[in-house]
C-alpha cells in the first residue's frame, strides 16, 4: 500500500484549528479556510483573498488544498457524468453524477462515490471487484469527489445563457456506491461523511446519504452506535449461503442468517429503515422461487428493497433477465408485502452503471 501526502481535505475540524494556530493565526481564521473550501470550493489558498497573503502562502506551503485532478470525462445521453480522476500516487478512480428531473423543473443530482481503488471483495459480476484491491481512499480523497462535481454545477450555471438553465440544480444525495467496499475503509468514510455533513463543510443532510455494504457485519454493527442518520444499503443479491457464497464471496465469512440477523439489530438499535440491494442475473437469482425465498429470509424485517437489473461487465455470465422475468420477481415480492422498486438504471451507454467502474488507464482520452 502506498502512502499518500495529506492535503487540507484529509483534516478534520480539529485537525484545521491545530494547524491554523501552528501558523500563529487566530481560530476563525480556520472557519474562514473551511468556508472557502467547502462552501466557496476554492480551487487553491490563492482564492481566498480575505485572507492575508503570507497566510496563504504559508498554508500552500504547509498543505495541498485537495487530492484529486479530474483526467477525463464522459457525458451520457441520459446526462450521467463519469469522471476518471488521477490521485497523487498516480493510481486512478471514477465516480458519477446523476441527474433527476423534478416537478419544479429544476433537476436534484445524486452523486456516487468511490472509497477504494479496486475492492478486496471480489464480486464476480462487479468490474471494480474484478480489478482487485489496490488501496484505501484517504478522507480528502472522497471529499474531494463531491467538491468537485458541486464546483462542475456551478460553473456550468454560471456559464450558462438562459435564464431557464441558470436554474440552478442542488445536490441532493451523496452515495456510498462506487468503487470500493465503504465499511472496510470505515475510518476514512465516517470521517468524510462528518465533513459532508458538517455546517462548517459542505452541509448536506444525513438523510441524504446512504453507505451501501457486501455485508461486513462488525462495521454494521459499529454503525449502529454511531447515531447518524445516514442510510445503510446491504448489497444481498441471494438468500441463501450456496448461492451467496458464489456472487458476494465475503459471504463465506459473513453468511446470510447472521447478516440478516445484524440487520434487525441495526434497525432496532438505530430504529431506520434498511434497504436491500438485489441484482437480478439471468438464470442465476431471478427466478419466483428465488424471490419467495428471499420474501421469507426478510419477512417481519423494516426494510425495502431495490432491484436492479444486471449491469454488462466484462465478467461472463451475468446478464440481466428478460423484462417479462425481472417483473415477475418484482410482483412476486410485492405480492408477498415485501416492499420493493425496480432501480432506474443510469448511464448505461457510458459504463457508468453500478458495478461498471474501474481505474482505467487513461489511454481512452
Ligand atoms: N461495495 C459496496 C458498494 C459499491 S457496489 C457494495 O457492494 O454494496 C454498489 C452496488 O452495485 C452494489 O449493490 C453492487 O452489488 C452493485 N453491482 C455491482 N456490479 C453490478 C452489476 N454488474 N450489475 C448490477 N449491479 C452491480
Ligand atoms: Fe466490491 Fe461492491 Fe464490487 Fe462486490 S459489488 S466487488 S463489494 S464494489
Amino acid at each position: 500500500m502506498t502512502a499518500t501526502s495529506t492535503c487540507f481535505t484529509d483534516l478534520t475540524g480539529i485537525q484545521i484549528q491545530a494547524l491554523v494556530a501552528g501558523l500563529g493565526e487566530p481560530n476563525y481564521r480556520a472557519r474562514q479556510v473551511q468556508h472557502w473550501t467547502y462552501q466557496g470550493l476554492a480551487l487553491s489558498f490563492d482564492e481566498m483573498t480575505d485572507l492575508p497573503q503570507t497566510f496563504r502562502h504559508r498554508l500552500a506551503q504547509k498543505v495541498q488544498l485537495h487530492g484529486l485532478e479530474p483526467l477525463h470525462e464522459v457525458v451520457g445521453s441520459d446526462g450521467t457524468v463519469k469522471t476518471l480522476f488521477a490521485l497523487n500516487d498516480g493510481k486512478t478512480i471514477e465516480s458519477t453524477l446523476m441527474s433527476y428531473p423534478t416537478a419544479k423543473g429544476r433537476p436534484r443530482y445524486t452523486i456516487c462515490l468511490s472509497t477504494q481503488v479496486g475492492c478486496p471483495i471480489g464480486c464476480p459480476f462487479c468490474a471494480t471487484g474484478q480489478q482487485g484491491f489496490e488501496r484505501n481512499l484517504t478522507p480528502g480523497e472522497i471529499v474531494d469527489q463531491v467538491l468537485y462535481f458541486a464546483r462542475r454545477l456551478r460553473d456550468q450555471i454560471d456559464k450558462a445563457d438562459t435564464e431557464s438553465d441558470k436554474a440552478a440544480g442542488h445536490i441532493s444525495n451523496v452515495v456510498f456506491m462506487g468503487m470500493g467496499e465503504p465499511l472496510a475503509n470505515y475510518d476514512a468514510v465516517l470521517q468524510a461523511v462528518e465533513m459532508l455533513n458538517s455546517p462548517q463543510g459542505f452541509g448536506l443532510g444525513a438523510r441524504n446519504m446512504v453507505i451501501s455494504t457486501a455485508g461486513l457485519i462488525p462495521q454494521i454493527k459499529r454503525l449502529s452506535q454511531e447515531k447518524l442518520q445516514i442510510g445503510l444499503a446491504i448489497s444481498l443479491h441471494a438468500s441463501d449461503d450456496a448461492l451467496r457464497n458464489e456472487l458476494v464471496p465475503i459471504n463465506k465469512k459473513y453468511p446470510v442468517g447472521q447478516l440478516i440477523a445484524a440487520c434487525r439489530e441495526y434497525c432496532e438499535t438505530s430504529g431506520r429503515r434498511i434497504s436491500f440491494e438485489y441484482a437480478l442475473f439471468e438464470g442465476i437469482n431471478d427466478s419466483v422461487t428465488h424471490a419467495r425465498s428471499l420474501a421469507r429470509l426478510l419477512a417481519g424485517l423494516n426494510c425495502h428493497v431495490n432491484l436492479i437489473p444486471s449491469n454488462l461487465t466484462d465478467s461472463q455470465g451475468f446478464r440481466p433477465p428478460a423484462r417479462g422475468t425481472i417483473l415477475a420477481f418484482h410482483r412476486e415480492l410485492a405480492r408477498l408485502n415485501i416492499a420493493c422498486t425496480l432501480r432506474q438504471r443510469r448511464g448505461l451507454d457510458i459504463d457508468a452503471g453500478c458495478g461498471q467502474l474501474r481505474s482505467r488507464l487513461a489511454k481512452t482520452m
